[in-house]
């Protein structure tokens, strides 16, 4: 039965009193929601439309729904399915203390590894395990006219290294406050939106998304750090809390908002949960809209080719899943792996970024792996506007360094900018 989506916790009948408060349902095409009478029992407090374009989705929150009461709804001609809400999180990055007020381009070993980069956290380097983007700006810097989405606990928008690289929406930003200049059915959305507190103001209250957004786009001026792209529109998109974890109703709104901007790459470090297929539906029409969706393969050492891991393993042809290795070339202890699942690696331990209040600071998972990989599609998306999102997965995997460490781990190797550029295949 295809339309009852349920975690373990609801098919065992013992405990299907500790069922989770809230539900994604998905309405068929046609379907009017005043008609499905289980709506409006009693033990349902809440019923609020999800706002997506590929669907009608309802999100309903229930004391103690019953199994009984699922199955029927799941049973009901007018719902095409029913599942839990997941709960999504940064995952276990780990952040290193420090805190500092200023960083330097030498301590990117992830854009340049000398082998003898910045000490304490990073003392094994190799020159030469990095993404190779000095080779790649030779050829591109990145273009103002590329849009990525960062998906994350938000960015700091007035970070000097972001501000010059933030998407703005200038009717917004010349507009009145409270009011949806623009139209676009969000207000005052001027450097993107803020899905877990339903707001117009994306700003970090945490760092992880603004660590992110420094790893993709942070500019090449003199002082601070450098991004991968000089040249980019960041759009910050909060969906995970200041505490680092959101659910399926905000990931989709996320996901829908970014369409609706028109980016071209979504960068998402983040996962969790189980399979969703609410999820997966918002992932496909990104897809069809031409967008990439970049995916952090997780922080749990395991195999993801035997143990899913999501949103990375959804099967899509724009999901490219990222895997972290560290300064030597290897692994990151740390990275979930999959040689079928798990598209490229690139580096993520020990990485430096902008956090905010101007500050930098370093940390560690496929959280930083995935926008540094996001930040080279987007120079390949610069030079070659072109290509379709599963045209630009298959030219990451065939022109991957093999460097003989994370090989592996992974259907390819350690993303290489200069060679996806070129077109560098093995
Ligand atoms: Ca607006």
């Amino acid at each position: 039965m295809k339309n009852l989506i349920l975690g373990a916790a609801l098919l065992s009948g013992a405990t299907a009193y500790a069922a989770p408060t809230k539900y994604i349902v998905k309405l068929k095409e046609g379907a009017n929601p005043k008609s499905i009478s289980l709506f409006s029992m009693k033990s349902v407090q809440d019923v609020t439309p999800v706002r997506a374009s590929f669907g009608k989705f309802y999100s309903l929150k229930a004391e103690g729904l019953s199994q009984k009461s699922v199955s029927l709804l799941a049973a009901d001609p007018n719902i095409e399915y029913i599942e839990e809400s997941q709960t999504y999180s940064i995952g276990p990055v780990a952040m290193n203390k420090e805190v500092i007020n200023d960083a330097k381009y030498s301590d990117q070993w992830g854009l340049k590894n000398t082998g003898r980069n910045s000490g304490g956290w990073f003392s094994r380097g190799k020159e030469g395990e990095d993404v190779n983007a000095e080779k790649a700006w030779g050829i591109t810097k990145g273009d103002r006219a590329l849009k990525i989405a960062v998906i994350d606990t938000g960015v700091d928008y007035t970070h000097q290294d972001l501000k010059a690289n933030m998407w703005t929406n200038e009717l917004e930003a010349n507009g009145i406050e409270g009011v949806d200049d623009d139209g676009n059915g969000y207000i005052d959305d001027i450097h993107g939106y803020d899905f877990a507190n339903d707001d117009g103001d994306p700003q970090d209250g945490h760092g992880h998304g603004t660590h992110c957004a420094g790893n993709i786009g942070a500019k090449h001026d003199r002082s601070g750090v450098r991004g991968v792209m000089d040249n980019v529109q960041m759009v910050g998109i909060k969906f995970l809390t200041d505490s680092g974890s959101g659910d399926t109703q905000d990931a989709i709104e996320s996901i829908e908002y970014a369409i609706a901007v028109g980016v071209d790459l979504m960068s998402n470090s983040w996962g969790g949960g189980g399979f969703s297929q609410a999820l997966k539906d918002a992932i496909q029409a990104a897809n069809d809209a031409g967008i990439v969706f970049v995916a952090a393969a997780g922080n749990s050492r395991r195999d993801n080719d035997t143990t899913d891991s999501y949103p990375a393993n959804y099967e899509i042809e724009n999901v490219i899943s990222v895997g972290a290795m560290d300064g030597s070339g290897k692994r990151s202890s740390f990275s979930n792996y999959g040689a079928e699942k798990v598209h490229v690696f690139a580096p993520g331990s020990n990485i430096m970024s902008t956090v905010p209040g101007n500050r930098y600071q370093k940390m560690s998972g496929t959280s930083m792996a995935t926008p540094l990989a996001s930040g080279v599609i987007g120079l390949l998306m610069a030079e070659n506007p072109n290509l379709t999102p599963m045209e630009i997965r298959d030219r990451v995997e065939a022109t991957a360094v093999r460097n003989g460490l994370v090989d592996q781990y992974t259907r390819s190797g350690r993303i290489d900018a200069e060679r996806l550029l070129l077109n560098t295949v093995n």
